[in-house]
C-alpha cells in the first residue's frame, strides 16, 4: 500500500517532534556502535520501488540515533549554532511552498521576502544600507562570489574587461590575506586561479589580528581580505586603520565575518568590528551565528551594481531584474534560503538578537573562568564566543579532549596554536542556558579528574 504525501509528511513530523524532544538529553555525539549501525546504508540501487514509509523509517531508526546533537543545548565544537524554533518552522513551510527562488518571475513570494531579508540584514549589521546581498549556500560559496566581483572591478578599473579576455595577459591582481585567514578564502583563492604562491600574508601579533605596522603594501591592483572573528580566538583585525590604507591605494577590500560580522548586532561587542562598514564587500553565515538552518550565508556587496555585473545570468528564457537572486549568486535553480533568515530577524528584533550574540559572549567568558578555576591554561582573551585552551602537556590536552568526546555529555575539539595541542570551546547555539555553560565546566573538571 502506497501512503498518500499528507500522511507521509505527518509521519515525518511526527518524528521531528520526537528528535527535537531528545536533545536536550541526548549524547551530544554518538557511540560507536551506533556509528557503526550506519554500514546499513552501503546499499546498491534496488531494481523495484519501495513504500516511501520504509525509506523514512530507515532514515530515522538508523539515521536519527547517529546523529551529533548540534542542534542541541551542549555542543560547543565549532560555531555552527542550532536552528531556532521560527527559523526551522519557515524552512519547513517554505519546503512545502517548493519555489525555484531564481527571480519574481519564479516566485514572487521569495522574492519579495528575500528583499525584505536584504534590508532587516544590512539594519542589522549596519552596514551600507544601499549595498546587496546574495544569499548563497555558504561563506565558502559567498566568498568566492565577492572575491569575483573584487576581480573583476579592479580589472575593470584598469581597463581590462575580464568577462570579455578572461585572466591570460591581464594586469596581475595581487592578493593580502591574514596569515590566519581561513581555509575557504584560500580554496576560492585556488579555485578561481589566483594561484596559492601567489598569495601574500600579513603577519598578525599574538591574537592572531593583522598587524598593522606590518601590513603588506597595497596598491589599486590588490584585494585586501580581513576577517571578523578568527577560528581559534576570536579575534578580529583592526578595521579602521588596515581599511584606511587600503582606501588611501586604491585596493578592494573584503572582509570575512562567517561568524564574527554579528557583533555588530550587540552593544557589549560591536566596538570589535568599528570601521568594517567602510570595507567593499563582506561574507557571513546564517548557520552559524544566526542559528538558521544550513545553506544560509549571505555575499554583501556595497556595489550592487558591480556584483550584479559579475554574477548575472540571463538567458533568453529566463531574464530578470539584475538584483534578482540567480543574478547575484552563484545558483540559477535556487532555495530561497533568505526567507529563514528573515524570519529570525523579524522575530529577534535588535533586542533579541543583542541578547542571543551578548548571552553568547557572556557564557564564553564563564567558561574560561570555569577553566582557569580548573588549573587550565587559558590561550586567548575571550573577546568573541570562542575559548582556546591547552593542559600542559600535548598528551594531557588530547587526552582530555578524547574523554570529554567519549563520555558523550558535551562536545568540543581540538585544534592547534603555536605549535601545541589545544582545544576550543565555542558557544552560538540559542539552546545553551547558563546551566549548560556549568555543567560543561562540571564535566571538564571531572574528565580532567579522572585523567
Ligand atoms: C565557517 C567559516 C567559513 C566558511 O563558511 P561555510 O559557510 O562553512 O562555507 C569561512 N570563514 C570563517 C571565519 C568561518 O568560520
Amino acid at each position: 500500500m502506497t501512503i498518500s504525501e499528507l500522511d507521509l509528511i505527518e509521519d515525518a513530523n511526527r518524528r521531528a517532534r520526537a528528535y527535537l524532544a531528545s536533545v536536550e538529553k541526548r549524547r551530544v555525539f554518538p557511540d560507536v556502535a551506533t556509528i557503526e549501525s550506519l554500514s546499513i546504508f552501503e546499499e546498491d540501487l534496488r531494481q523495484h520501488s519501495l513504500d516511501a514509509q520504509e525509506t523514512l523509517c530507515m532514515v530515522d531508526d538508523i539515521g536519527s540515533p547517529a546523529t551529533v546533537t548540534s542542534n542541541g543545548p551542549r555542543y560547543f565544537g565549532f560555531v555552527i549554532g542550532a536552528t531556532l524554533p521560527i527559523a526551522a518552522a519557515v524552512d519547513r513551510l517554505a519546503q512545502s511552498w517548493d519555489q525555484c527562488a531564481s527571480s519574481h518571475i519564479n516566485s514572487p513570494a521569495a522574492a519579495a521576502i528575500e528583499k525584505a531579508a536584504t534590508r532587516l540584514v544590512l539594519q542589522a549589521l549596519n552596514l551600507p544600507q544601499e549595498a546587496t546581498i546574495g544569499f548563497g549556500t555558504s561563506a565558502t560559496a559567498c566568498g568566492l562570489s565577492c572575491l569575483a566581483v573584487a576581480r573583476r572591478e579592479l580589472l575593470a578599473r584598469l581597463g581590462w574587461d575580464v568577462d570579455q579576455k578572461g585572466l591570460m595577459g591581464a594586469p596581475p591582481i595581487r592578493v593580502v590575506v591574514s596569515k590566519m585567514v581561513h581555509i575557504t578564502i584560500i580554496k576560492s583563492l585556488r579555485i578561481l586561479g589566483f594561484g596559492l604562491q601567489n598569495i601574500i600574508y600579513a603577519p598578525v601579533d599574538a591574537h592572531g589580528r593583522i598587524d598593522p605596522e606590518q601590513l603588506p603594501d597595497l596598491d589599486d591592483h590588490t584585494i585586501l581580505c580581513l576577517q571578523a572573528g578568527e577560528v581559534n580566538t576570536g579575534a578580529f583585525d583592526p578595521f579602521a586603520p588596515l581599511i584606511a590604507a587600503a582606501r588611501q591605494a586604491g585596493a578592494w577590500v573584503h572582509v570575512d565575518g562567517a561568524f564574527g560580522l554579528w557583533a555588530r548586532a550587540s552593544r557589549d561587542l560591536r566596538h570589535l568590528t568599528d570601521g568594517l562598514e567602510e570595507a567593499d564587500s563582506w561574507t557571513t553565515d546564517g548557520h552559524k551565528w544566526l542559528n538558521t538552518p544550513y545553506d544560509s550565508a549571505m555575499a554583501i556587496c556595497r556595489d550592487g551594481g558591480a556584483m550584479a555585473a559579475c554574477m548575472n545570468a540571463d538567458a533568453v528564457y529566463a531574464r530578470a531584474e539584475p538584483d534578482a537572486q540567480k543574478n547575484l549568486t552563484l545558483e540559477f535553480s535556487r532555495k530561497a534560503r533568505g526567507i529563514s533568515i528573515w524570519a529570525v530577524l523579524r522575530t529577534l528584533g535588535r533586542d533579541g538578537l543583542d541578547q542571543m550574540i551578548s548571552r553568547h559572549h557572556q557564557q564564553a567568558q564563564r567558561l574560561a573562568q570555569g577553566l582557569l578555576e580548573a588549573g587550565i591554561e587559558v590561550l586567548n582573551t575571550v573577546v568573541l564566543n570562542q575559548v582556546l585552551a591547552r593542559l600542559d602537556t600535548d598528551e594531557r590536552t588530547m587526552a582530555l579532549i578524547k574523554a570529554v568526546q567519549d563520555h558523550g555529555v558535551i562536545w568540543f575539539g581540538g585544534t592547534r596554536w603555536n605549535d601545541r595541542a589545544a582545544f576550543r570551546l565555542s558557544v552560538s547555539s540559542w539552546r545553551t542556558t547558563n546551566a549548560d555553560i556549568e555543567t560543561a565546566i562540571g564535566e571538564i573538571k571531572s574528565r580532567l579528574g579522572r585523567l
